[in-house]
């Protein structure tokens, strides 16, 4: 092989390199381009190697003539199936390569009679312009027209050589148009970037062909259309190998920007968070990247942040649930709905602040990892303790209420009996309170009630509890005593408590409260049992003239 075939059959080769690199891409031209390169490949390869035997010599012209062909309408092909609506497959490009490729060997083995002839290009050029009008858009009226006038001009040339039986022209009349269309189709379909590179390519191609006709022998171009043969093959082959280049840019622009949004949405959604967010190294707790709303949160820099763990912001030992020994009834857990992970933390300031921690696992730089979600809750969280507060107390007096004594006998009970002691259940009323009521008006009244429950919770232990149960009644419960002198030196106290005058706006008022005692365990081994007995005991302390106090076993 030598000259300018050997460098078309490398040009070949390396569309074909290409468009195997690019097999995966989901364009299905790639696919066509490199068929039509595999049979022009071929056809270059066939025209070179020329056989002795004469009938050999024929067949090979034949098959060298359907590869071109082949080619031709793999092209064809190629711009088609940039038709949204079309789908063809490489079997549906056989399918018409077939008939075209038996027509060619018809002409060039048998020279076949001119009336055949006639008939093969009427049904081929109708062929043409039926696929042409099934599978171009319909809004492109004029490019149907113009490639049916193209059918119908080479139809026309085709039927006269037939007539006049020059059947070398004829068969390049056939490649000619093939070429023709996929020029065509081609400057339609992706006149874009280098696409007319390949679309000039094929119509040169194309020229290359008709030039070579006996009807233009009298322009004496025959040798310059051999020297300049394989020129629209490299125009062809070099504006797909650009074309290949371009979509690859356009892929790696399109990733580029993609990958653009991705971080700007990274940074939206991390750095930008209104919440504290950061990745923690899930073996170490080291922190392994925070956002803004972190570093401005919690005080750190992000350098020192980094150079952290996770356990240096958490505040060990704060009595964080100090206020839940005190104003909520043991036992009973709270569970607000801010998550099940309430921690404290502390600023680098020292202030401490409670934050809801979400996390999932994430992997992370190559390691297993955390990313954390802080909300400060701080202010949730003293709602809630002040709603739980304002269930479990009395509005007026700030003392416990009936909901929490529940709470409160339950334990005094149990450690009563752990610890083998005796109790003493105290249910107090004030005498003739209501006489207060109407004497000095209701809120003198209020003012009496909630002195009344200063003085008796200035007597009461802090282990003791103390609850204002009605209106003007409160119950103390005792615990620890080993005998009933116990009790009955703390009810003396009680009741002497008020041998001093209260003072109400300015006036000087006395009360008197009444006591009923029930012990733990002679009254009852229950809360309900104690109750009851010291209610029954007040009653009687009531009847007895008030002012004193009466032991439910008495
Ligand atoms: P006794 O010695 O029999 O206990 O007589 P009493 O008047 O104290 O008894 P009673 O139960 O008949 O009256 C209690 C009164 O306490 C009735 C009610 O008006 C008053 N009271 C209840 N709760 C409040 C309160 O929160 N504020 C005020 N000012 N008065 C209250
Ligand atoms: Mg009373
Ligand atoms: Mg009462």
């Amino acid at each position: 092989m030598q000259g300018p075939l050997s460098e078309v059959v490398l040009l070949s080769l390396l569309v074909i390199l290409f468009g195997l690199q690019q097999m995966r891409r989901p364009e299905l031209y790639f696919r066509f381009w490199l068929y039509g390169w595999m049979f022009v490949l071929l056809s270059v390869v066939l025209w070179e190697y020329r056989i002795e035997s004469a009938s050999a010599e024929i067949w090979r012209e034949c098959l060298r003539e359907d590869a071109l062909a082949a080619g031709g309408i793999a092209f064809v092909f190629s711009f088609l199936v940039t038709e949204r609506r079309w789908r063809p497959s490489l079997v549906s490009a056989l399918t018409i390569a077939f008939p075209v490729c038996a027509g060619l060997d018809m002409i060039v083995a048998h020279r076949a009679t001119s009336g055949l002839l006639i008939w093969m290009v009427v049904g081929g050029q109708g062929a043409a312009v039926a696929v042409a009008s099934r599978y171009l858009s319909r809004r492109s009226w004029a490019f149907l027209a113009l490639m049916t006038a193209i059918c119908l001009a080479f139809g026309a040339g085709m039927v006269m050589l037939a007539v006049y039986r020059n059947f070398d022209d004829e068969m390049d009349l056939v490649l000619a148009q093939l070429f023709m269309l996929a020029g065509l189709l081609g400057a339609r379909s992706g006149v874009k970037g280098s696409g007319w590179m390949g679309s000039l390519g094929f119509i040169a191609w194309s020229a290359c062909y008709l030039l070579s006709c006996d009807v233009f022998a009298s322009l004496r171009l025959t040798h310059l259309v051999i020297a300049l043969g394989p020129v629209p093959k490299y125009i062809v082959g070099f504006g797909m190998i650009l074309k290949i280049f371009e979509e690859a840019n356009a892929e790696i622009a399109r990733l580029g920007s993609r990958h653009q949004r991705l971080y700007q949405e990274y940074r939206l959604l991390f750095q930008s968070n209104p919440h504290p967010m950061w990745i923690e190294d899930a073996r170490t707790s080291r922190f392994l990247s925070v956002n803004d709303s972190a570093v401005h949160t919690y005080g750190y820099s992000e350098e020192e942040f980094l150079a952290m763990m996770v356990t240096d912001v958490v505040a060990h030992g704060a009595a964080q649930d100090g206020w839940e020994m005190d104003l909520c009834p043991a036992g009973m857990h709270l569970q607000f709905s801010v998550g099940d992970q309430v921690a404290r933390h502390r600023r680098a300031d020292g202030r401490l602040f409670d934050v809801d921690i979400t996390g999932h696992d994430i992997s992370f730089e190559g390691r297993e990892a955390r990313f954390v979600l802080a909300v400060d809750v701080t202010e949730q969280q003293y709602m809630n303790r002040e709603l739980v507060r304002q269930a479990h107390h009395d509005v007026l007096t700030g003392l416990p209420n009936r909901m929490m004594l529940e709470d409160r006998l339950a334990q005094w009970l149990l450690r009563c009996d752990r610890e083998e002691k005796r109790g003493a259940l105290l249910t107090i009323d004030i005498d003739h309170f209501k006489m207060v009521n109407d004497t000095y008006g209701h809120l003198a009244g209020d003012e009496c009630l909630k002195q009344v429950a200063e003085r008796l919770r200035s007597r009461v232990r802090q282990v003791d509890t103390i609850v204002r149960t009605g209106g003007e009644e409160f119950t103390i419960v005792i615990g620890g005593m080993s005998s009933r002198e116990g009790a009955e030196r703390v009810c003396e106290e009680l009741l002497s408590l008020f041998r001093r005058p209260l003072t109400i706006a300015g006036q000087e008022v006395r009360i008197t409260i009444s006591i009923g005692v029930a012990m733990y365990p002679e009254d009852g081994m229950d809360s309900d049992g104690l109750r009851r007995r010291s209610d029954q005991a007040l009653y009687r302390a009531k009847r007895l003239g008030r002012n004193c106090v009466v032991f439910a076993s008495d």
